[in-house]
């Protein structure tokens, strides 16, 4: 066996071969390229940490699976936090988006989901070039086909599929849809981890072998279209946002050009030749265990689902500005290839539709997280992290967002975001609570306290942490202080402005005559008095106010009522957090717990009051019992 050198290593690596044997020599090890591996890679990076990306092929390191988009509703909340963190995925999709829509813009801020659609290739450039400005990154090209458990029983490394052994302080896996991934597509099955790669069979195998609790999901994709043979007159066609809002706090304004894309729709001619061919599908005959997305459901499953529905919408996607492949969002399918030839002849526009690649559904081996702390270190292995689809997620920014978390946890740095601060927080309290019995996707309605977890706002709910932890690069440290100065700065001219009622009905605004003083920052929040209305009331003070910040106040004096309101209830959730389960808990010790909760307890192994009580089964009056319990233990000790 020898130490992998790899010829790429840059600066602090001068040492010669056999200095580096038997020397520890990564910090950290990433294994996949992945969505979740670029961010944990270039987290682990920006902190310093001498990091190795350990991935199949270096041209697939950033390369979307299924649909060419990024963000979308809860995930559009989740590459903000990304950004705000440093991440690269708001960079790499702003380099790259030809189609920017925020979604739900007819309902309150906090449910709006920024999305954009990517050029598929010039989304993988603009992460492999963001990659490598990492000074202390290198990447390997090679499999990982199992781990090593050092003499202190850590992970302390991999071994390639060459045999090679690679060691470091840390490994975070972010396999993906890889591990013993099986490609169905009607009858047919095809060991893969996506079209075109091949699966990671053996360290899947090792997994298993090494007591991980795995379990098997699925998801699918549609087929993909040649754009040329579709018949576009007559479609709906449907524009972005004009201008187009960017991701990124660092980027001023999108520059790629922006594409619309059209819509279609099945009929009931298609769904009865799904019908037809259920027996034939891959996901309805049997030939797939695992489960699959409920809420991004096959073309199948949503004519069994919904058999009432007459018709279900393709948005009509392109792959890329110069690219004709077309990526029918809306029909996934594990339906043989002449069935999705047939299906295609009856949907309009798509009638001499040719297939570039056929649909198919995929099968592949994820752990569970409740095995993970919420580090998403494995309990099992220490020195070993976890992160992306592996963890039972399903979609881009999900695995981007827990590999960024990974990877600084990796790297020996504390980054922890509770259910108020982020949907980061959210999803990891989620996935190590209550796992993942079927793929997990962010929504909004998730989070419990949502009216403050907006896209809008994420980098003053998350920079400062960023900062502290050492994730966040000067430029953005910069320009974050200068949006806050000015947003204070702003928020102190509200609060000056202003008058009683009748200075304020001089200016146009009518309010109670009641003798009381209101701010501009009052008024603001009254149904029907807008931005617009202040700048014409005050135009020296505010017309300089960025249209950016004026948003951003605008959504805070909206929702000031229910933030209070919501504070309240912030407060109570961090006060349950704020209790600490011993280590050595034994819930056989408290008398009055069911069995079942003393089986939930020791199973889960909560570290907190509040985790405790989120678990599924856990019931107020039990919770109540370990509170009391853990208070009597700490009045011991302190006695
Ligand atoms: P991936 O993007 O899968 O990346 C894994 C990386 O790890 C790859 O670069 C791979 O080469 C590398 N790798 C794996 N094992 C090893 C190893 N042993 N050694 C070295 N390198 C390794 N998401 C949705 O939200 N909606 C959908 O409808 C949807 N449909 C999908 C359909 C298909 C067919 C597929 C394949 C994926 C689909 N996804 C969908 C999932 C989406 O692609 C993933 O959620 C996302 O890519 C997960 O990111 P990741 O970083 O965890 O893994």
């Amino acid at each position: 066996m020898r130490e992998v050198f790899d010829g790429t290593l840059r600066f602090p690596y001068h040492q010669t071969m056999s200095e580096i044997v038997d020397a520890v020599l990564w910090d950290v090890i990433v294994v996949g390229g992945g969505h979740a591996g670029c961010e944990a890679a270039a987290a682990s990076a920006r902190l310093g940490a001498r990091t190795l990306l350990v991935t199949h092929r270096r041209d697939t390191i950033g390369v979307m699976s299924c649909n060419p988009a990024i963000g979308g509703l809860g995930k559009g909340h989740l590459v903000r936090e990304i950004d705000a963190l440093d991440g690269i995925m708001a960079r790499a999709i702003d380099r790259s988006g030809i189609q920017f829509r925020v979604l739900n813009l007819s309902k309150g801020p906090a449910v709006r989901g920024p999305r954009a659609q990517a050029d598929r290739k010039l989304y993988r450039q603009a992460v492999q070039e963001i990659l490598r400005d990492y000074e202390t990154l290198s990447i390997e090209e090679a499999g990982v086909d199992d781990l090593i458990v050092g003499a202190d029983g850590r992970c302390g490394g991999v071994v390639l599929q060459d045999g090679r052994r690679v060691r470091a302080g840390a490994v975070v896996l972010t396999t993906g849809t890889f591990l013993r991934g099986m490609i169905h597509m009607g009858e047919e099955r095809t060991p893969a981890g996506r079209v075109g790669d091949g699966p990671a069979a053996a360290l899947g195998a090792r997994m298993e072998a090494m007591g991980f609790p795995l379990g098997r999901l699925k998801t699918g994709t549609p087929p993909r279209l040649d754009g040329r043979t579709i018949d576009w007159a007559g479609l709906d066609v449907q524009h972005g946002d004009d201008p187009p809002v960017p991701f990124s706090t660092l980027t001023d304004r999108i520059t790629v050009p922006q594409i619309p894309c059209h819509i279609t729709a099945t009929s009931e001619a298609g769904h009865q030749i799904i019908r037809d061919n259920l027996h034939r599908s891959a996901m309805y005959g049997g030939h797939i265990e695992g489960r699959g997305p409920r809420y991004c459901p096959s073309i199948e499953d949503k004519i069994v689902r919904f058999a009432d529905k007459t018709s279900h919408q393709i948005f009509l996607e392109p792959e890329g500005l110069d690219d004709p492949t077309i990526y029918p969002n809306g029909i996934s399918t594990s339906l043989p290839r002449d069935v999705q030839e047939s299906l295609l002849k009856t949907i309009p526009g798509l009638e001499h539709a040719e297939i570039l690649q056929a649909g198919y559904a995929i099968e592949y081996d994820y752990a569970d997280p409740r095995d993970l702390t919420a580090d998403l270190q494995s309990r099992r292995l220490h020195g070993l992290y976890l992160a992306g689809q592996i963890n039972g997620t399903t979609g881009y920014e999900e695995a981007a967002a827990q590999g960024l978390v990974a990877g600084t946890h990796a790297a020996g740095i504390e980054l922890s975001i509770d259910r108020a601060q982020g949907y980061i927080g959210v999803m990891i309290d989620d996935l190590t609570t209550r796992g993942a019995p079927e793929p997990y996707r962010m929504f909004t309605s998730r989070a419990e306290y949502r009216l403050y977890l907006r896209a809008d706002n994420a980098d003053q709910r998350l920079t400062g942490l960023g900062i502290a932890a050492g994730l966040v690069g000067s430029a953005r440290q910069a320009a974050f202080e200068a949006r806050i100065d000015a947003l204070n700065v702003s928020r102190e001219t509200l609060d000056h402005l202003g008058g009683s009622p009748p200075q304020l009905a001089k200016l146009g605004f009518s309010v109670n005559q009641d003798g009381q003083r209101r701010s501009a920052a009052d008024l603001l929040s009254y149904p029907g008095v807008d931005w617009a209305a202040l700048v014409r009331a005050w135009p020296e003070d505010l017309s300089g106010v960025s249209p950016d910040l004026a948003e951003q106040l605008s959504i805070e004096a909206l929702y000031s009522g229910y933030l209070a309101r919501q504070d309240l209830d912030v407060k109570a959730y961090r006060r349950d957090e704020a209790v600490a389960l011993p280590a050595d808990l034994d819930p056989d010790a408290i008398g009055s717990l069911s069995s079942e909760v003393r089986d939930l307890l020791k199973r889960a192994r909560p570290t907190t009051l509040g985790q405790a009580a989120r678990l599924p089964g856990m019931t107020p009056a039990a919770t109540l019992a370990l509170l009391r319990h853990v208070k009597r233990g700490a009045n011991r000790s302190a006695a």
